[in-house]
């Protein structure tokens, strides 16, 4: 064996995962196509759950150092048109931030660089090298070479269109229980303020379209709907987009002076209310390869840190153990999952609201008179761990009713 561990990707899921192996002291090789710092389609929101992981990672005074903004609270507004602000404090620790991917996915992936025993970016890995039924080792192909590497585990962190899930049959690629998102950057966007906003315009019901804000009036403008209501009501993103941003009364007029300075880019994200199976004999898949994002709020990069964790605290009890069995590795998801499970099924609650404009109008429009359901829904973004209310029908009915 070359390797305790080959890790394919080093966004969030693998960079995570990579530094808490290498930390217990494993011998991990981490493998990307890209060359970093490098982009990746996002909105940039980076939630109450990533910032635990980056001060465990010890790179949260590097995040702060680098350039964000602070976000204090979330907007929405409703099909109608009501504008509800909610969690407007801007006093000590910002709960929520946003920065792009492409200063973000760095710091990250170059302290899982400093901390592997080899990085290897420009490197395309093609296929896995399966024996007995087990995962084995990963082929590929670096700058025009083929090149295989063994390991006793490999980890696929390769993201939403990755080859790991797909050669082993293990893709999400259930319309429902996906978003299509697009977006782009803007200047000089005007009326934005100290929260992320999402809106649910009827452009895009049953999805929603954000504006992130980012420091000097920029911004990452975005929409995302699940890819079968895309397709059943022959939604065209980019029109979509551009109607909201040229035609709606709400928006318009920020949009009066903004600039698109980027092309719009459209990406897929997986959503956690998929089960895929995400380990077996000698491997698993962690972050968007496991189908792990938020399926009401379309935030991935929390769950595929902590799923960077979770797989790491078990792949170094298997290696201790010398079993890499699918029995051992399945506590990987187990393990996983009872810690995202309450707050998948909770905003997975949130989402089928989502479907129905007319329930929208009621919740926003009762959310605006209700600091209680203010609360319950700022803390549903920006800080995913406490759910009890939202799992709890009766409270989402009087909520909605009362
Ligand atoms: C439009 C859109 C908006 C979003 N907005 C947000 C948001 O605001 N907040 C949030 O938290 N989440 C958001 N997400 C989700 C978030 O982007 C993902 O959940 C997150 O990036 C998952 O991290 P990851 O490490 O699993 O995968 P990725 O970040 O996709 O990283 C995968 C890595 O694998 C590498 N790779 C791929 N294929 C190969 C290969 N064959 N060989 C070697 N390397 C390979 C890639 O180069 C990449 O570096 C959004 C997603 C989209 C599409």
């Amino acid at each position: 064996m070359d390797y305790d561990v080959i890790v394919v990707g080093g966004g969030p899921s693998g960079s995570s995962c990579t530094a808490f192996l290498s930390k217990a002291g494993k011998k991990v090789l981490l493998l990307d196509r890209a060359r970093f710092p490098r982009e990746k389609i996002c909105g940039d929101g980076i939630s109450g759950r990533s910032v635990s992981l980056l001060k465990e990672l010890g790179i949260f005074q590097n995040f702060k150092d680098a350039e964000h903004t602070d976000m204090y609270g979330v907007t929405f507004s409703s099909p109608d048109g009501t504008v509800v602000p909610v969690g407007a404090k801007d006093k000590g620790d910002a709960p929520g931030f946003v920065c792009r991917r492409i200063v973000f996915d760095n710091i990250l992936f170059q302290n899982a660089k400093k901390l592997a025993a080899k990085t290897i970016e420009e490197f395309i890995v093609t296929d896995l090298i399966t024996e007995g039924g087990k995962v084995v080792g990963v082929k590929g192909n670096h700058k025009g070479k083929e090149k295989a590497f063994r390991a006793k585990l490999v980890v696929g962190a390769d993201g939403a269109a990755g080859v790991t899930a797909r050669k082993l049959g293990a893709a999400n690629a259930d319309g429902d229980h996906q978003y299509a998102g697009l977006r782009a950057y803007y200047e000089n966007v005007d009326g934005m303020g100290k929260t992320i906003e999402l809106h649910f315009v009827k452009e895009t019901i049953p999805g929603y379209f954000w504006i992130f804000p980012l420091p000097g009036k920029r911004a990452n403008v975005g929409i995302a709907i699940t890819v079968t209501e895309m397709k059943n009501k022959k939604i065209n993103l980019v029109k979509a987009m551009e109607e909201i941003i040229n035609a709606n009364p709400v928006f318009r007029p920020r949009f009066n002076n903004a600039k698109r300075t980027t092309s719009l880019k459209s990406w897929i994200l997986p959503l956690a209310t998929k089960k895929v199976k995400s380990y077996g004999n000698g491997y698993v898949l962690i972050g968007d390869a496991a189908s792990l994002i938020d399926p009401f709020t379309g935030e991935g990069i929390g769950n595929a840190l902590t799923s960077g964790k979770v797989s790491a605290q078990v792949i170094a009890e298997a290696l201790n153990e010398n079993d890499f069995s699918e029995a051992k590795l399945s506590q990987y998801r187990k393990r996983l999952f009872d810690i995202i499970a309450g707050e998948v099924s909770a905003n997975a609650r949130l989402q089928m609201l989502g479907k129905h404009e007319f329930l929208l109008n009621i919740v926003i429009g009762k959310a605006k008179r209700s600091d209680e359901i203010k609360a319950v829904i700022s803390d549903a973004i920006l800080d995913p761990k406490d759910h009890g209310r939202l799992s709890d029908p009766v409270f989402l009915l009087k909520a909605l009713f009362a």
